[in-house]
């Protein structure tokens, strides 16, 4: 059998402030015979990622930075296309480190296949039971550990991780409250979602409007934003308040860190604690986070939204959507087709 094509982004200049269309290139090359030990796995769908920018830099993150070059680093959902390596089988599905390209093919490493979940439709593997659903369930209830009757406030929250971070709040008995860019975005966390509040952060009255929400203060922030967000909320925090500090987008496009929150005495005056974390070091335990989601989205507690673009040439410029605000849920790129 002939190796396929493929077709792929790769990164051709460290990005300066935002992506540019010609920070990458596209290629397509012919992919080599497969290699004993190598999988071959055809992407059905790319996830965007706020964390994408910073592997794209010239510093490590928590992973080493993309060498010029090479194939974009990307999370996918794909199927295995053929394999000559024992954890693959030809059908199966595998989610996992696939890039942006159409084909991976490799040694398998950074990918795990599976068995598809009953009932669960091909884009909740990355909106839910993948690395977003993971860093909400442990983000919230092993750093932010809830309890009912407390405040949560939770910013981002009509993107991937925080719409599902107020629902798990929300099934732990919280009062949420959302930040978000725009009406749209905050309706849908109030009508469908069920926050008890959101907050349209760029109407200017973001202060105000946080505190007649949080009458009781906040107890816990998940923090996905940083800047002024941060540090309004910083300043209603309660005695023993914890920070959930899962990212920081306002600055990821910038060339130096900003200066430090102004509120950050409060942290000290209310004894509260910041916690940050990676996703990555609670793996081994996805599985329980997953049994949880579909539990609850079983039960009708637990909803989602795919923002899909159509396209892997698209890649590029939909990669931005996530510094503009211009997504609603989970930024998804289809790559190709399912079978
Ligand atoms: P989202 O789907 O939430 O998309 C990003 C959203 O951030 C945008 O839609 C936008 O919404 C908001 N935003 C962008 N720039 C700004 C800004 N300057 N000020 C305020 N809001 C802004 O992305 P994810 O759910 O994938 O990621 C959310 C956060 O979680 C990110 O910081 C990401 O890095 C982090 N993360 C951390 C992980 C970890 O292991 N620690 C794992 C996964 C994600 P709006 O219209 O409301 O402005």
């Amino acid at each position: 059998m002939t190796a396929p094509t493929n077709r792929c982004w790769k990164l051709a200049a460290r990005p300066s402030g935002a992506f540019k269309p010609t920070d990458f290139a596209w290629a397509e090359e012919p992919l080599a015979p497969l290699a004993n030990g190598q999988v071959r796995i055809r992407q059905l769908y790319l996830s965007l990622d706020p964390t994408n920018r910073g592997w794209a830099g010239p510093t490590a993150t928590y992973l080493p930075p993309v060498p010029l070059g090479g194939v974009m680093r990307g999370i996918g959902l794909g199927i295995v296309d053929a394999s000559l390596h024992p954890d693959f089988r030809p059908g199966q599905l595998a989610q996992g480190l696939l890039g942006w390209q159409l084909y991976y093919q490799g040694d398998g490493s950074g990918v795990t296949a599976f068995d598809p979940l009953p009932g669960v439709p091909l884009d909740a593997y990355l909106a839910v039971f993948g690395h977003i659903g993971a860093t909400a369930y442990f983000g919230l209830l092993e750093i932010g550990q809830p309890r009912a009757g407390e405040t949560l406030v939770v910013s981002a929250a009509a993107g991937a991780v925080g719409s599902l971070v107020g629902q798990i709040g929300k099934i732990h008995g919280c009062h949420v409250v959302g930040l978000a860019g725009s009406d749209e975005k905050c309706a849908w966390l109030t009508r469908d979602l069920g926050f008890d509040a959101a907050v349209n952060y760029k109407t200017g009255r973001l202060r105000p409007e946080l505190a007649a929400h949080c009458p009781r203060g906040v107890d816990i922030c998940f923090e996905n934003v940083g800047g002024d967000i941060l540090d309004t909320v910083l300043s209603m925090i309660n005695l023993r308040a914890r920070v959930v500090l899962c990212g920081l987008i306002a600055q990821y496009n910038d060339e130096l860190p900003p200066p430090g929150p102004r509120w950050f005495g409060n942290i000290l005056l209310k004894r509260a604690r910041v916690e940050g974390f990676i996703v990555l070091d609670y793996a081994k335990r996805f599985p329980e986070a997953f049994a949880a989601l579909g539990r609850w989205m079983a039960e009708g507690r637990l909803r989602y939204r795919v923002d899909l673009v159509e396209g892997l040439d698209q890649a590029p410029t939909a990669v931005n959507r996530l510094f503009e605000g211009g997504n609603i849920g989970k930024l998804l790129v289809k790559v190709s087709e399912a079978p």
